[in-house]
């Protein structure tokens, strides 16, 4: 089996193939070759950590296997590291054997701002010229950064609940030579054609009726039961898309709208729908269209299938007799 360690991401895994990953395991699980394992979730009852699984497999890539990892509150206070810890291994579909063993949390980020980037593609309209963000954390500079590449933006306008935070993505807007503006919410919604949320917030940000017509949003913050980053009444007004439905109606953005009734969970589509073909995505100018993604096990998968390969390429993958 090969190891890729975490150090070695950095310099292996693009943008460019973390997008063409995720795009083509959202296209896979939409037309059914692939799907995820029933999530596993656990506070363990030592330093405050959540530790879970999160498993697939892509019938159609064949790539099978888990992401091991979860949220260590302390680790950046007490060691110097950061507190989201992953590791993602791979199986031989043919076999059970374990084929690779890969470091997951630069890819976890990577593959959070390729799933916006591929909503952005897809649905947002082709002259969007406003980026507007709402959130300026750790995934927010990944996120923006990713979504800068889909449209020809002149303008990036930002908010965030710590204003403070703000020159994290002020930074990537101006490396990628574009103005950017701190903003109301009220201005992100009304003037940005292209609107990211990621935020870690359990209670709404942007409201139904800030946002204009024709508007396309990613809500990406929303992976746990109770967040909350956009009003409810929004998704009703919006066409609605996710990586898959069942989280989006149970720990993602949808779940709100849904368990008051404003959508159904009919009215939630599969992005892979659109990237397939089988469903005409954006229909008008003026459609609002919104993106839940929660974040599938797949999209690991499909990332660290990538860098192995690259690694392998490279000559940088450690092969370990096992
Ligand atoms: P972070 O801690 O670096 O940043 C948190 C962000 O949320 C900051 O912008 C902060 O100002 C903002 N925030 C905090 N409290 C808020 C409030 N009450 N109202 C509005 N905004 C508030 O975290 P991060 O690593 O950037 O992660 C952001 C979110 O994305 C988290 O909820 C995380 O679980 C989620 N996430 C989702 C996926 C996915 O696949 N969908 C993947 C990774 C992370």
């Amino acid at each position: 089996m090969f190891i890729v360690p975490e150090r070695e991401i950095g310099g292996l895994m693009t943008r460019a193939a973390a997008f063409d990953a995720v795009e083509k395991v959202f296209a896979a699980m939409a037309a059914q070759d692939a799907y995820n394992f029933p999530v596993v979730r656990e506070a363990i009852g030592h330093e405050d950590a959540l530790y879970g699984f999160k498993g697939g497999f892509d019938r159609a890539g064949k790539v099978l296997g888990l992401k091991a990892g979860g949220y260590w509150p302390h680790n950046l206070e007490r060691r110097g590291l950061i507190n989201h810890q992953s590791t993602v291994f791979l199986f031989d579909p043919d076999t059970g054997k374990p084929s690779a063993m890969v470091g997951g949390n630069l890819l976890t980020a990577l593959r959070t701002a390729a799933a916006s980037s591929v909503s952005i593609k897809h649905l947002a309209r082709k002259d969007a010229r406003v980026m507007g963000m709402i959130g300026a954390g750790h995934q927010a500079t990944f996120q923006l950064r990713a979504a800068l590449e889909q449209r020809a933006f002149d303008k990036v306008i930002g908010w965030n609940y710590h204003p403070e935070m703000l020159p994290n993505i002020a930074k990537v807007a101006e490396e990628a030579g574009l103005p950017f503006e701190a903003a109301t919410l009220e201005q992100v919604g009304q003037e940005a054609d292209v609107i990211i949320s990621i935020t870690s917030a359990f209670a709404p940000s942007l409201m139904a009726d800030h946002v204009s017509p024709g508007t396309h949003i990613a809500c990406m913050g929303t992976d746990t039961k109770g967040k909350q980053e956009v009003e409810a009444a929004l998704l009703a007004r919006a066409t609605v898309f996710t990586d898959e439905v069942a989280q989006s109606i149970s720990i993602g953005e949808a779940q709100h709208a849904v368990g008051q009734g404003l959508i159904a969970e009919a009215d939630v589509q599969q992005l892979g729908a659109v990237i397939n073909g089988t469903h005409p995505g954006r229909k008008s100018a003026d459609e609002i269209t919104l993106f839940d993604g929660t974040g599938v096990g797949l999209q690991d998968l499909a990332v660290a299938s990538a860098v192995v390969d690259l690694a392998v390429a490279q000559g940088i993958a450690i092969e370990v007799d096992f």
